[in-house]
């Protein structure tokens, strides 16, 4: 697998988390990651929680949704974000 692009964007409208499959909000500064893999293109949109448990690992392939419980150990470190 072949990372092609991988950048800070700005979520132009609602994205889910290919991490946590948790909601990216309008306006937040998340990840996009475009990768190819046997000549399939995939983009995968991470939000900062999950971010952040890829960088603090060596997590480097997760499917859908795999990265939920820590990022959501990440969130409770910070009260302000949680997410109802
Ligand atoms: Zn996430």
């Amino acid at each position: 697998m072949r990372v092609i692009r991988n950048q800070k964007v700005k979520a132009r409208r609602h994205h889910i988390c290919g991490g946590c499959m948790d909601r990216i909000f309008k306006n937040t500064i998340h990840t996009i990651t475009v990768c190819e893999d046997g000549g399939r293109v995939f983009t995968c949109r991470t939000c900062r929680f999950c971010d952040a448990v890829l960088r603090d690992s060596n997590i480097e392939e997760y499917g859908e949704g795999e990265l939920r419980e820590e990022s959501y150990e990440i969130r409770k470190g910070m009260p302000e974000c949680q997410t109802s």
